[in-house]
């Protein structure tokens, strides 16, 4: 095989990082500003409220510097006491870590597994909070990545606030800016989501919105903290400020995604990436290949990977002969699965390229 020219472009299908568009990129190469000035609180201001756009809130939304992890680390530190129940719904690889990350900080944490490409039911959450109604909170993955699995957080909130004062939170790291997720009409009350899959930005924020009612419980946490004290964040919120160094760059780039966001409109952008989701499960289903999700995600799709060829060899092709990126599955999926994300910066002609090179590698057309 030969060299491919260095200035290949790169189609990344992959879920996190997302391809970033030309006008981030260049708002990112302007010349760094001081963050204790007017000209960042202004920008800081504006992205603020644009954040409450993106999520549907009137509630406050917190940047940090931190990958997705962080923010989620966050909302355990911040909202809970050592010794506190949780309800926690493993479905996949980002459950599992909302598994084991509380029990690090002393939770006593309620495990709901599911097998990968599972979700939960409301009725499963119903369930579990009348053999635990002293849980303080539920943990769900919006689109559990690792599997391509879309969970009905709106359902299940319903049934959560109806019958217990646990709060609802919700990993939307892959989902938020392309699936829909309305923070105050759904009564969620912790949601995280960071800068490098639906938000077109490069990986290094991370984004919690808090419910008022999340707000108020804060107040009583006792979990050691300190560079993640959302109390010491909110009260900065409140002046377009930041308690450390914000990642500068990274909010000036984010700035332009959002103004992209709100040009395009929320709503239709979920319209959007549902269009785009149903093309490449369609494609996929053409090509005669299975989807691995029992409940497919309009973020990311997972599919089997075709018996003719190694995982492997693949991707190889994918790469070295149209620069495609998807990506393996994860845990014991790694090579029985691949995924392709289509969140964040794609059009109708991406997901045509996607397919097309697609159907060259499993057809064995291409050596
Ligand atoms: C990417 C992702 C995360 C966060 O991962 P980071 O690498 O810490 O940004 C969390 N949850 C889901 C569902 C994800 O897709």
């Amino acid at each position: 095989m030969t060299e491919e020219p260095k200035q290949e472009k790169i189609h990344l299908f992959t879920p996190g990082p997302t391809p970033i568009p030309e006008q981030v990129l260049r708002r990112m190469a302007e010349p760094i500003i001081h963050h204790r000035s007017e000209e960042f609180h202004t920008i800081f201001k504006r992205v603020n409220t644009n954040l409450q756009y993106l999520f549907r809130t009137t509630q406050p939304v917190i940047t940090l510097a931190s990958s997705g992890t962080g923010g989620m680390e966050a909302t355990f530190v911040n909202l809970f006491s050592p010794g506190d129940k949780i309800i926690s719904v493993n479905n996949g690889k980002f459950g599992e870590r909302w598994v084991s990350m509380p029990k690090a900080f002393g939770l006593n944490v309620i495990e709901l597994r599911y097998e990968w490409g599972d979700a939960p039911t409301p009725e499963d959450i119903s369930k579990a909070l009348q053999k635990h109604p002293d849980a303080k909170a539920v943990y769900l993955v919006h689109c559990e990545t690792s599997t391509g699995t879309y969970t009905d957080v709106h359902s299940i909130s319903k049934v959560v606030h109806s019958q217990s004062s646990a709060l609802v939170c919700v990993d939307g790291v892959c989902s938020v800016g392309g699936m829909e997720l309305r923070f105050d009409d759904w009564e969620l009350d912790a949601c995280v989501t960071s800068s490098q899959k639906g938000l077109m930005v490069p990986p290094g924020l991370a984004f919690i919105a808090l419910s008022n009612r999340a707000v108020d419980v804060m107040k009583y946490s006792k979990i050691p903290k300190y560079y993640f004290d959302l109390n010491k964040a909110l009260e900065s919120y409140q002046k377009n400020d930041t308690p450390w160094t914000p990642a500068i760059t990274l909010i000036q780039g984010l700035d332009a995604s959002l103004e992209m966001i709100k040009d395009e409109g929320i709503e239709s952008r979920w319209h959007n990436h549902t269009m785009r989701a149903r093309e490449v499960r369609n494609g996929v289903t053409l090509l005669g290949m299975k989807l691995f999700s029992r409940y497919p995600s309009d973020a990311v799709t997972t599919v089997m990977m075709p018996v003719n060829i190694e995982s492997k060899r693949f991707h190889e092709l994918l790469r070295k002969k149209y620069s495609i990126y998807f990506a393996k599955g994860q845990g014991e999926f790694v090579d029985k699965i691949f995924r392709v994300a289509h969140i964040g910066y794609h059009d109708k002609r991406d997901i045509t390229i996607a397919l097309e090179a697609l159907k060259k590698v499993v057809t064995e057309s291409v050596t």
